[in-house]
């Protein structure tokens, strides 16, 4: 795939989940002052507020690094496409249901843009279902014009990095996560990411799923249109070139966290969300931690697959 390295596959620590969610009801406690954290049969994500085209996130949980920030700054390297049914098989998964934190493919799309991908890749008989959205600039306002993916384009690419999970997409068990009023500094995500971090240190978990920020705001940035005319050499550099709005609950919010990174130069997260309100983009934080509510269904991933990593990496932008 692409003209990078081999696909490389690491196999992640999957504690049984009810292991799981002790360790995160203890460690959430540090950062929400309600916290619920139980095993549960996954709801329905055909049904509101998701919409997804499967019903599950289970069957074969795993997640994927594709691509990466080296590929957009400091310049971007407008040849890194890729597409949903090709990962689908790089992650020994055809068929799978995709979802999390990606770029549109900006050949096909015109521009450059936020993905939120949600996609049922194609298997034998069966077309791909693409229920992704995207988020752009809108030039007539500056402000956020989020759109279906569908109503305009009919393919499964994306453009330098993604971060996703993968999986059957088929009911079964998931870890349930309720959070309300943020206590400390970290973001949801960032409180999982850290809470399996600190619970086991010398292994590496990686969680996907989805959580609805069901109350309040939340921080999040858009690309611009248009790809860096001069180099983007900092974070400040990077941070000043994006577009930063606080958008409102309730959001819907694709997640793939990693612990620790076994060695694969990883993003160790990232979260898009969406909206039925037109609000969608890259998820930092909420901004409202008084009011504040979260209810998120995760999976562990048994595997992680690292799809044509940057030769040559740095650090920059992976906030
Ligand atoms: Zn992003």
């Amino acid at each position: 795939m692409a003209d990078g390295r081999e696909t490389e596959k690491v196999r992640l620590h999957s504690p049984p989940l009810g292991e799981l969610c002790d360790v995160l009801q203890t460690g959430l406690k540090n950062n929400f002052a309600e916290v619920q954290v139980s095993v549960v049969e996954c709801p329905d994500l055909t049904q509101e507020p998701f919409r997804f085209p499967v019903t599950g996130l289970c069957g074969k949980p795993r997640i994927t690094d594709v691509g990466g920030v080296p590929y957009l700054v400091p310049l971007v390297q407008r040849h890194k496409e890729y597409n949903m049914n090709s990962v689908s098989k790089e992650v020994e998964l055809p068929g799978a249901f995709l979802l999390g934190a990606g770029a549109v493919a900006s050949r096909i799309v015109g521009m450059n843009a936020e993905l939120m991908p949600l996609v049922l890749t194609e298997a034998e008989g069966r077309p791909a279902v693409n229920g992704s959205y995207w988020s752009s600039i809108n030039p007539a306002d500056g402000q956020c014009l989020q759109e279906k993916y569908s109503d305009k384009f009919s393919d499964c690419n994306f453009g330098l990095l993604a971060n996703l999970y993968a999986c059957e997409g088929k009911p079964g068990q998931v870890i349930e996560v309720r959070a309300k009023r943020r206590t400390g500094a970290e973001s949801l995500v960032g409180a999982l990411r850290k809470t399996l971090e600190a619970h086991y240190p010398d292994k590496s978990l990686a969680l996907g799923g989805t959580f609805v920020i069901q109350k309040g705001k939340a921080k999040i940035h858009i690309m611009p249109r248009e790809f860096p005319v001069c180099p983007l050499h900092t974070n400040d550099d990077v941070n000043s070139w994006l577009k930063h709005f606080e958008v409102s609950a309730p959001l819907i919010c694709q997640s793939v966290l990693v612990s620790r990174d076994p060695g694969l130069d990883l993003r160790v997260e990232h979260t898009h969300c969406f909206s039925h309100h037109g609000e969608g983009g890259h998820y930092y934080i909420d901004t409202t931690p008084d009011t504040v509510e979260y209810l998120g269904y995760f999976m562990p991933a048994e595997f992680v697959y690292r799809i044509d990593r940057p030769q040559e990496t740095h650090v920059i932008g992976r906030e």
